[in-house]
């Protein structure tokens, strides 16, 4: 069956593990090498176990780990032509481009790239999924577009940014110019914009959304929590709110 956790989620770093038989996806690393094979090691995952390393974009709190970790183990690392083109990834040892519009195969696992706005060049989210199961990842977003609306259906998981609430974000200690780049277009997806996303979402199938990149500045997790019961009250969807520390457990995908 397909598998996900998450090794750690929030601007500190952010690292997900997408599993299905013996495909090991890794997608992004905002972590230390050694930061994160112990966050492996916790998961019962060997990092010679990881096929490939998937990156989202190249803001460090998603690639900083990457270079290290992928060339340490020599895990080919597979990334749009548009972050390629940052001069940090010049240290990748095994660097692959995908192109941003074509769905393409890693081991027993379909990754099938989204663009998404960001202020990166090219970032992209995920939708990975085998056989019957579909997870999707969606974070670092300033807003949804129509083509996000129509790529994410269909999902058994669903791990989409609760970054801030707005007001929260309005009225907190950030200087005025990173507030509006956090709340601008191509920002961060705020709680109210992830819950305007859910709440026209069909969840027939959708087993499990999972809450990403809440920020410790202008979010709590409570708030989230809170906006998540009440979104699912009455449906059988589970939710899940990753941390930035532990991530959250493999959820199982039949
Ligand atoms: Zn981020
Ligand atoms: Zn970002």
């Amino acid at each position: 069956m397909l598998r996900v956790t998450s090794l750690g989620s929030g601007s500190k770093g952010n690292s997900t593990l997408v599993q299905y038989k013996s495909t090991n996806i890794l997608v992004d690393s905002g972590f230390s090498c050694r930061e994160l094979e112990s966050r492996l090691s916790a998961r019962g995952v060997l990092p010679q176990k990881v096929n490939a390393v998937l990156v989202t974009h190249e803001h460090s709190d998603h690639f900083k780990g990457v270079p290290a970790f992928a060339n340490k183990y020599e895990i080919p690392v597979w990334m749009s032509k548009g972050t390629s083109l940052h001069p940090t990834v010049s240290k990748l040892k095994d660097l692959n481009l995908f192109n941003s519009h074509v769905d393409f195969v890693i081991g027993e696992i379909n990754v099938e790239p989204i663009l998404v706005p960001h202020d990166s060049r090219e970032a992209c989210q995920f939708v990975l999924s085998a056989e019957q199961s579909r997870v999707g990842i969606l974070t670092d977003l300033g807003h949804i577009t129509p083509f996000i609306v129509q790529k994410f259906q269909q999902l058994d998981a669903l791990l989409i940014e609760f970054n801030h609430d707005k007001s929260m974000l309005l009225h907190g200690k950030y200087p005025p110019k990173l507030k509006s780049r956090v709340g601008g277009p191509l920002g961060h997806l705020s709680n109210e914009q992830a819950l305007e996303f859910l709440s026209d979402y069909n969840c027939s199938r959708l087993k499990v959304i999972c809450a990403m990149h809440l920020s410790e500045e202008n979010n709590c997790a409570e708030l989230v929590q809170s906006i998540l019961e009440e979104l699912t009250s009455g449906l059988s969807v589970d939710f899940v709110l990753a941390d930035q520390n532990d991530g959250f457990d493999w959820i199982e995908l039949v």
